[in-house]
């Protein structure tokens, strides 16, 4: 069935001539009416994907550790901004707000806030966090100037849209979506307009071979970084992509946790691509501290959550212990979220005194 998103992008497409990547996956997710996110519960068993937040809250817990440590490190402000990146369900800050609830004095310096795109999925939020007093933002720009930060996104960044370049006859060119003879989405190509410095160390002679590079995740990272800059703090960002750029096809779509063809489904499943974390840590102006780029698994095992879950399955009867060491693995072992997902972080730290956990 041809969804209303889909009629709506042909028709623009017939009008206007083709669109980039960026701009199908923008108006796939994001469309007012009926982009992806705007519109429905994308999270969990019975959704389209599960997040790791979602698969236990032991994920949650372990960042309720990172940023309560950073707090201190950062000595314990009276009051700072916690903020969430693309919260979905609103389930990872209840997890940390949950586990820093000993935490002397955190609660009442921590200004909540949450920047998400989707009215639909605030109201989850709202109800997940009805507890605590939470502000929403539409993007950074929307901070309070004066307070030190402590910024986190799951899986945000690659929501974000990207550039797809592709190389023929030994020159790039600018993948786009433009329709075939049937009236059905295809992948053409048209002149790359040169707006970025691809980092590769030679020139990849083959055809056919993708880059893939996202101006605007890295104008994101660099728009919080300044933030960050100027009024201290730190930012945290947790998703699956490589530590080194590198060329290759990661567009995706997934649905009903199953990965379809990226034109199927319009409007109806999630499209992402694997975030370059190299890039990101290059787009961080001079001044901002740059952690290494680590593992989910070695990262999570660092902050303690191997531990965290033995004390949990101490409480636990048979069922619970199993699904304990089931989300266990699934969160840090190599061969399902431990390697693909990395993390990353940055800070202001003039005095060299910050030394961020699990890195
Ligand atoms: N962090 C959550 C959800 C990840 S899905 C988890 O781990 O479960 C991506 C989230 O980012 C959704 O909440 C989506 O609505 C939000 N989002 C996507 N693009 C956005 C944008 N441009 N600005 C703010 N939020 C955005």
């Amino acid at each position: 069935m041809t969804s209303d998103l889909e009629h709506l992008i042909k028709d623009r497409i017939h009008a206007h001539g083709v669109i980039s990547v960026g701009e199908y996956m923008s108006l796939c997710l994001a469309h007012p009416e009926h982009g992806y996110y705007m519109k429905k519960d994308p999270f969990g068993a019975s959704g389209d994907f599960i997040t790791a937040p979602e698969i236990s809250q032991m994920f949650g817990e372990m960042i309720g550790v990172w940023v309560a440590d950073m707090w201190m490190q950062m000595g314990a402000p009276g009051d700072f901004i916690l903020l969430e990146c693309g919260p979905g369900r609103g389930t990872l800050m209840g997890d940390i707000l949950r586990a820093v609830r000993g935490v002397n004095g955190f609660y009442d310096a921590a200004k909540i806030h949450l920047m998400e795109i989707s009215p639909y999925l605030k109201n989850l939020q709202k109800n997940a966090l009805s507890d605590y007093q939470v502000e929403w933002i539409g993007g950074v720009e929307d901070l309070p100037v004066d307070l030190p930060i402590i910024a986190i996104g799951n899986e945000f960044l690659d929501a974000l849209p990207f550039t797809s370049i592709v190389q023929q006859k030994g020159q790039w060119k600018e993948r786009v979506i433009e329709l075939n003879e049937s009236d059905a989405f295809d992948f053409g190509v048209r002149e790359w307009c040169q707006d970025y410095d691809i980092p590769l160390k030679k020139m990849i002679e083959s055809d056919g071979v993708i880059f893939e590079y996202s101006k605007e995740r890295e104008a994101f990272i660099h728009a919080l970084s300044q933030c960050i800059f100027a009024s201290g703090g730190a930012g945290l960002m947790i998703d699956y992509g490589h530590e080194k750029s590198a060329i290759g096809d990661t567009f995706q779509a997934l649905k009903n946790n199953s990965y379809i063809d990226v034109f199927e489904e319009c409007g109806d499943a999630d499209l992402t691509s694997h975030v370059d974390f190299e890039a990101l840590k290059n787009a961080l102006p001079e001044g901002v501290k740059r952690s290494k780029i680590v593992r989910q698994g070695d990262f999570l095992r660092a902050l303690g959550i191997v531990h965290r879950a033995e004390a949990l399955m101490q409480r636990a009867d048979e069922k619970q212990r199993g699904d304990i060491q089931k989300s266990l693995n699934r969160l840090c072992a190599s061969d399902q979220m431990g390697k693909l997902f990395k993390a990353f972080c940055f800070y202001k730290d003039d005095e060299g005194k910050i030394n961020p956990h699990g890195f």
